[in-house]
């Protein structure tokens, strides 16, 4: 059996850069997905759409996000237009309602100053009724980086442009079973519609699975004790166009960021300290809260549609996307403070996608294994992976070098 040079498990957006990213220098690299097509259901078909700016990534606490979210808002911008993906710098406001709320926005501007974002601004409600007239609130912070993409196009021109620069894709397989060698791997798949299950050798391993990535990891290094918390984030939507009190201009429009008890996702209301504190300790999840996005219609431009969300349910099955959905209401209570011309008739449920958040840990996870250094592990890939996908894939590129 010859060896494959170079497996990645999983096709989400991140697997794609990676195999996008290493097929420029690496032949033969193979990549498995478990769902039968690429783009399939996981986190990057599931998600928000948002162009993060970097603005929220304390570099203490998230050295790597901070570093790598920038970097891919920056790279993205300049990649999506060759590869005919629409993305938009659409700007974002974080609304301040009040005094607590100022307290978490004063801290994202001097995050957002420490990362290198640029033209981040405190403005007034004046001037931010002229970029999105319907808000509410004291005041806001601007954030002319932030933007929208196409996701589901871009895992696919990802795809695309790895299979052209050599790689092999292959939807409709799942890793079951992983044995390390000195200096090898020995992998099992199982393919859909073929019962019998087949084995290969692989030198190099890249886990990007997700929500998977710990029991991959753990499948090589049985001491591995990374554990993903499978947090579904539920987004609602509504219609911009249908009354002037909603009308649009297309901005992302964010509340000021808060934190959440990691184990039961009550929104605590607590000082930026204490609210550190907690985080530190793993008793709390720090979130951008629940916000208005704009999505693109058939043709690529800003559509009618905004969606809301995301509302998130910490600790489900990873395939739970259905039971106990949250009501229309529940979205409205959290954006009409903000956003006061919605009414809860206007919102319909829209979809739920489910987090690969890091136990203990608020940054990613990218490293070798432990104990078999031919593996690299990405773990608790949550957001701004979307946004980060082509800044992960060059940091992965420079570790394996
Ligand atoms: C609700 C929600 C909102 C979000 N909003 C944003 C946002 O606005 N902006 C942003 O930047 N980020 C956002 N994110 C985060 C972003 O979507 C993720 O960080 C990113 O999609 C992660 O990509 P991935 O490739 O690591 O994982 P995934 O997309 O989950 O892909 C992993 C793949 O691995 C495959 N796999 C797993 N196990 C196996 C196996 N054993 N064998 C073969 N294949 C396997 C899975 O089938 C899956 O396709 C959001 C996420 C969610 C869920």
């Amino acid at each position: 059996m010859s060896r494959i040079p170079l497996t990645i498990i999983g096709g989400g957006v991140v697997g794609c850069a990676i195999a996008d990213e290493l097929s420029q220098s690496i032949d033969g690299i193979v990549l498995l997905e478990k769902n039968r097509r690429i783009p399939g259901e996981n986190q990057s078909s599931r998600n928000s759409g948002v162009v993060h700016a970097g603005i929220y990534y304390n570099r203490q606490i998230t050295p790597l996000k901070a570093e790598l979210c920038p970097q891919g808002n920056k790279l993205l911008y300049e990649v999506c237009p060759a590869l005919a993906v629409p993305i938009k710098r659409t700007g974002k406001l974080l609304m301040m309602t009040d005094q607590l709320s100022e307290e978490y926005v004063d801290d994202v501007r001097r995050v957002a100053v420490e990362n290198g974002v640029p033209g981040v601004e405190r403005i007034s409600l004046t001037r931010a009724r002229e970029l999105e007239p319907n808000v509410e609130g004291i005041g806001a912070l601007y954030v002319p980086s932030s933007g929208i993409v196409d996701a589901a196009a871009l895992v696919k021109a990802l795809s695309q442009r790895a299979q052209e620069r050599g790689a092999t894709l292959l939807p409709g397989n799942t890793v079951v079973e992983i044995k390390p060698h000195q200096g090898y791997f020995e992998f099992t798949t199982v393919t859909v519609g073929d019962e019998n299950a087949r084995t290969f050798e692989t030198e190099r391993l890249i886990n990007a699975a997700g929500l998977y990535a710990d029991e991959i990891a753990r499948l090589v290094n049985g001491q591995s004790r990374y554990e993903i918390v499978p947090t579904r984030g539920e987004s609602a939507r509504f219609y911009h166009t249908r009354r002037p009190e909603m009308a649009m201009k297309g901005l992302n429009v964010y509340p000021a960021p808060y934190v959440y008890d990691s184990k039961t996702g009550e929104q605590l209301q607590v000082s930026l300290p204490e609210a550190h504190r907690l985080v530190a300790v793993g008793d709390a999840i720090k979130t951008v809260g629940i916000h208005l996005t704009p999505t693109f219609d058939e043709v690529g431009n800003i559509g009618s549609a905004v969606t809301i969300g995301p509302a998130k349910t910490v600790g489900i099955d990873k395939e739970n996307y259905g039971d106990h959905l949250k009501s229309p209401c529940y979205f409205h209570e959290r954006v009409r403070n903000f956003f006061p011309g919605l009414r809860v008739g206007d919102i319909e449920l829209h979809q739920a996608g489910i987090m690969a958040v890091l136990k203990g840990h608020p940054d990613w996870i990218i490293e070798r294994d432990a104990r078999y250094s031919g593996m690299i592990n990405l773990l608790g890939i949550d957001s701004p992976g979307l946004t980060a996908c082509l800044s992960i894939a060059r940091y992965v590129k420079e570790l394996i070098s």
